[in-house]
């Protein structure tokens, strides 16, 4: 089989989605399945389906409008805040968005207009990581003109932690988003289906408390596939964390010094990187590389040391593992790397 290939263990996959459904819904948590680290991948997003999800959720367009094409019916929703200039696309390809800024609601209001369609939206709140969302006390605002708007209907509010600033989802942050949910219902009169806490971050949080007070669903993507939570990226006991294997080739197999020879300038990566002698050794290149993945985010299934890579090959430090040229070497992979491997276009998917 060609290399470097991506095999995807779909019974691993399906286990973890059941299990985590189960403990959530123990908690009356509901999840939304995240595809973009799969890159929307069909066979896996029907898997998700067939494990009982029925929202999958998105952060690209291209990636919704996949899963459409390749058959697949259920609510489609996009991660966001949407793009402006999307805003026809996002109507025609998503039946939820998640949004924080005013202006493109409107011309998300004007295009389900145009389109003849209603367009749902949760509203994203502000809780300190500081990526997308409403600051809590401006929301109230946003809210009663979104209520004007024909065209949209606000389904809910939600929040989105430890992305970019890591910041821990906690019974404070929490208890803050089901107060104001509780808020806002009774000032406008209305009723959230949703109520979104967070990701694969909120494990933690949720296993702790007997009440997640008004936090109703959360969205999942890194614990479906890679079984871990993700403010220790620990294991979530009963997942699997090796539904994703990746596989490359030896390709060249040689003794050599450890410490390069010459004048010295920056490599491929535009770095001036460091060595240390440890004399003449055995060494080897794997024929994948940064254009297919990090290699900071592989860890290989023998004993052997990722020494570094550049666009398409890797060079390690075989040891004692017996590899000849032509052997095929696996490796597990964080977030970063499973994320890279599937958007590769080189590195062949296969499902097992
Ligand atoms: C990516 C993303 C998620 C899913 O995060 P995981 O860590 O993969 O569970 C949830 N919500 C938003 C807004 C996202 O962008």
């Amino acid at each position: 089989m060609s290399t470097p290939r991506l095999e995807i263990d779909l019974k691993k996959i399906a286990h973890n989605l059941k299990t985590l459904i189960a403990i959530y819904g123990a908690k009356g948590v509901s999840i939304s399945a995240v595809t973009k680290v799969v890159c929307g991948n069909v066979s896996i997003a029907k898997l998700l389906l067939e494990g009982g999800i029925t929202t999958l959720a998105d952060s690209k367009i291209d990636n919704l409008k996949k899963m459409a094409d390749g058959g697949l019916r259920c609510q489609f929703l996009l991660l966001g805040p949407p793009m402006l200039s999307e805003a026809e696309m996002v109507v025609k390809y998503a039946d939820i968005s998640l949004n924080s800024e005013i202006s493109v609601i409107r011309e998300l209001s004007e295009s389900a207009i145009r389109q003849r369609l209603i367009h749902k939206i949760i509203l994203m709140v502000e809780y300190g990581d500081l990526r997308e969302g409403i600051m809590p006390d401006d929301l109230e605002n946003i809210v009663e003109q979104v209520l004007q708007l024909k065209g949209i209907k606000l389904i809910g509010i939600g929040t989105n932690l430890a992305c970019f600033g890591g910041v821990q989802p906690d019974q404070e942050n929490m208890g803050l988003l089901s107060n104001l949910s509780t808020v806002i219902e009774k000032k406008f009169n209305v009723n959230f289906q949703f109520v979104s806490g967070g990701n694969s971050a909120n494990y933690q949080w949720l296993s702790n408390v007997n009440d997640s007070g008004r936090i109703n669903n959360l969205r999942i993507g890194e614990s479906i596939f890679l079984g871990c939570e993700t403010l220790k990226r620990e294991q979530i006991p009963g997942l699997f964390t090796d539904a994703f294997t990746l596989v490359s080739e030896v390709t060249e197999l040689k003794s050599k010094p450890s410490m390069p020879y010459g004048i010295m300038g920056q490599n491929a990566l535009g770095k001036i990187p460091e060595f240390y002698d440890n004399g003449i050794g055995s060494r080897a290149i794997l024929g994948m590389g940064h254009q297919d993945v990090p290699c900071s985010g592989l860890s290989p299934e023998l004993k052997i040391t990722i020494l570094g890579g550049s666009s398409d090959h890797m060079i390690i430090n075989p040891q004692e593992s017996g590899l000849k040229v032509g052997s095929e070497v696996r490796f597990n992979l964080t977030y970063a790397a499973l994320l890279s491997a599937m958007t590769s276009p080189y590195v062949t998917k296969v499902n097992t």
